[in-house]
Formats: structure tokens, C-alpha cells, sequence
């Protein structure tokens, strides 16, 4: 490391004039090449973007609307909303302005919040006789309505395809993804930036189960042969009757039978916690069953059931739960979950995980 940074260490002032020199181009209020106007803004987000006039920066923007603009005030370039210099966004019609528009249709002004910030957009609809509703007039332009009522904020599809991502691989909650988007809107903190934490929280729920749905098959009625519709992707190696199995498995002499015997195993992941907190306690699960976890209702009946049965004292694992430093779970609501595999091939069984109420309990 120390030899590479030695190589580049006298070459750093030259490269950041280079960066400097990107920030701000040379040949600003020079005539735009329209040669109607003086070429005063710019994108940031387009590649290689070089200055424009304000009307044609819209003009070559109705297909990236949320593209940060930037524009010469004089001293330095200020970064704005294309909405500013007078961006519409239009529905309906691949982003060209509705045919059934009227002058007395005003646009709607939205908080659309995209992988790059949070916008301020106005939007107009399609109006064309037998027009489709807002909320799937916005789903059909890629924007998922934060409300189903009267929705003035939005979500790109963008943003919540990089959410999920995030979510999955650098395990990054809503709050501090939401707060990098913030930054990236305005990262000096003197503007105000339209806060949609709570809005994420439920649309990015709901677009994490409606891609499952989508990407399981179910929505088109796809299911495997003599198997619960289910969202999950099960071990396809493991025996199944009526799937992998000869139909007369049962046939097979005593001597063979383990050609057909599947193998389980369970185990249990304790860093997997829930703390206690204010939360609902009558949230559900849009998955209700169809995913890893057991159903919730059945679960709830076995556990009332049992309620009263004394620890099993049988099992060495139990005892280590019961070793453990007391109080050490007081203020978990989830100790942890428990899951069975198909110990062969490592796969997660769909419906055969529960979570741990106190220790390994
Ligand atoms: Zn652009
Ligand atoms: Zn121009
Ligand atoms: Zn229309
Ligand atoms: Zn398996």
C-alpha cells in the first residue's frame, strides 16, 4: 500500500484540478446551441452533459425528469430541481403531454423520491376519455404512489429496486438509507428536505412482497406439483412425492428405503433479535404462511397450548439456554429464530422457521 501511494502522492494537485475542472465548465452565458438563449445551465447527471439554455435542458430531459439541473447564478452553479426552469411530468403517453389536456387542468405537484434525492415534480395526468385512475396511471409510469388515496408522493421504481438491494447486502434499514437520500438532495443542510422515512417503510415492504409474488410465480398461477403455493424456492433435490419420486416409492424393500429418506435438520441463529419497542403489535404479514416463516395463526394456536408445559428437561441443547446469564433476554421480544434445513443440500424448508421467545426457548 505504502509503494502505491508513494506512486500516486506528486500526481495528486494535477488530479484535482482535473476534478475541480468538471465542476465548473468553462464557456458559461456563451449562446446555447440553439442560438436563442445564453447557455446557463447544466445536468449533473447526464454523462458529459455540457451547457444548455434553460428550455433546452427541459426539452432534452421529459424522459429523465429527475435529473438534478444546475444553473449559473452569477458566482456558481446552484443545484435545482428540473421542475424549477419549468418541467412537467405528463402520464399516459410515453412522457408527451396528454392530447385531452385543458388549460383550466392544473398539475400536481409531488414529492417523488428517486435514487439520486428527493424531488419536488408537477404532474399531469392523462385526461383521455376512459382514462385509468391516478394510482395506476403512476404504477404505469414507474412511480409507486405512497398513498392509495389522493397520493402526492412517490416512489421511482428505481429507488425501490436500490432500496431492496441495500436492504439485502449491506443491511441498511429505511431510516439510514432514507438519510442518505436526504444528503444527497442537499448534503450542506440549509435546505428543507421533504422527509418520507415512513412512506418507504410501508412501500418498500409492500414492493419487497409484491417482487416475491412476482418472481415466485403465483401471481401467474405458477405452483409445483403437490405443494402449497408457496413464495420461497425449495430444496428441488430433496425426495418429494409426486414431484422427484417414482410413483410407487412406497414399494421400495426395507433394505432400500433410504434411496428416499430425507434428511432435516434444525438450527438456530441467535444474533437473529428483536428488541422490545414501540411498534404495533397488531402488524401482520403480508407473506401470511407462504414464506419461510409458520403461519402466524398456527404457531399462535401451538403456543397457547403449550403455554403451561413445563422446559423439557431431556434435551442437553436446552440446557444452555437455561445457563445463560439471567436477564440477559429481558428486553428481547425474539431471542432469535430457529430454522430447518435439508441438511444435504443446505436449503431452507418453506414454512419451518419460528422465532424464539426467550433463549432457546
Ligand atoms: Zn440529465
Ligand atoms: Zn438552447
Ligand atoms: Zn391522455
Ligand atoms: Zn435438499
Amino acid at each position: 500500500m505504502r509503494a502505491v501511494l508513494e506512486r500516486w502522492r506528486p500526481r495528486l494537485p494535477d488530479i484535482l484540478d482535473d476534478i475541480l475542472a468538471t465542476e465548473v465548465p468553462p464557456g458559461i452565458g456563451e449562446l446555447c446551441t440553439c442560438g436563442k438563449q445564453a447557455a446557463t445551465t447544466r445536468c449533473r447527471d447526464c454523462f458529459q452533459s455540457r451547457l444548455q439554455c434553460p428550455r433546452c435542458l427541459i426539452h432534452s430531459h421529459r424522459h429523465s425528469p429527475f435529473h438534478w439541473a444546475e444553473v449559473w447564478n452569477g458566482e456558481f452553479l446552484v443545484k435545482t430541481d428540473l421542475a424549477a426552469l419549468g418541467l412537467t411530468m405528463y402520464l399516459g403517453h410515453d412522457g408527451d403531454p396528454c392530447p385531452s389536456l385543458r388549460s383550466t387542468f392544473l398539475p400536481i405537484t409531488y414529492t417523488i423520491t428517486h435514487s439520486n434525492g428527493v424531488h419536488c415534480v408537477p404532474i399531469q395526468e392523462c385526461h383521455c376519455p376512459g382514462h385509468r385512475a391516478t394510482v395506476s396511471q403512476l404504477l404505469r409510469a414507474g412511480l409507486f404512489p405512497a398513498t392509495l388515496e389522493r397520493p402526492e408522493s412517490a416512489f421511482t421504481f428505481e429507488v425501490l429496486r436500490q432500496w431492496d438491494i441495500h436492504f439485502l447486502t449491506s443491511k441498511k434499514g429505511a431510516y439510514d438509507y432514507f438519510q442518505a437520500l436526504r444528503r444527497l438532495t442537499d448534503n450542506s443542510g440549509t435546505q428543507k428536505v421533504k422527509n418520507r422515512y415512513r412512506e418507504l417503510n410501508v412501500a418498500g415492504r409492500i414492493w419487497q412482497y409484491l417482487t416475491a409474488t412476482k418472481r415466485s410465480g403465483l401471481h401467474h398461477g405458477l405452483t409445483l406439483p403437490n405443494r402449497a403455493p408457496s413464495m420461497t424456492v425449495p430444496c428441488f433435490a430433496c425426495p418429494w412425492p409426486g414431484f422427484n419420486m417414482p410413483p410407487n416409492w412406497k414399494d421400495t424393500p426395507t433394505e432400500l428405503t433410504y434411496i428416499h429418506a430425507c434428511e432435516l435438520g434444525g438450527d438456530g441463529n441467535h444474533g437473529l433479535q428483536k428488541k422490545r419497542k414501540r411498534d404495533d403489535p397488531n402488524d401482520w404479514s403480508l407473506w401470511e404462511g407462504r414464506g419461510y416463516f409458520v403461519e402466524h395463526a398456527i404457531m399462535k394456536e401451538y403456543l397457547e397450548g403449550i403455554d403451561a408445559e413445563p422446559v423439557p428437561e431431556t434435551c442437553s441443547g436446552f440446557k444452555v439456554g437455561r445457563a445463560q446469564r439471567p436477564g440477559k433476554f429481558r428486553h428481547l421480544e425474539v431471542s432469535g429464530v430457529v430454522a430447518v434445513i435439508c441438511i444435504r443440500h443446505g436449503c431452507f424448508r418453506p414454512r419451518a422457521m419460528v422465532d424464539l421467545q426467550k433463549g432457546e426457548r
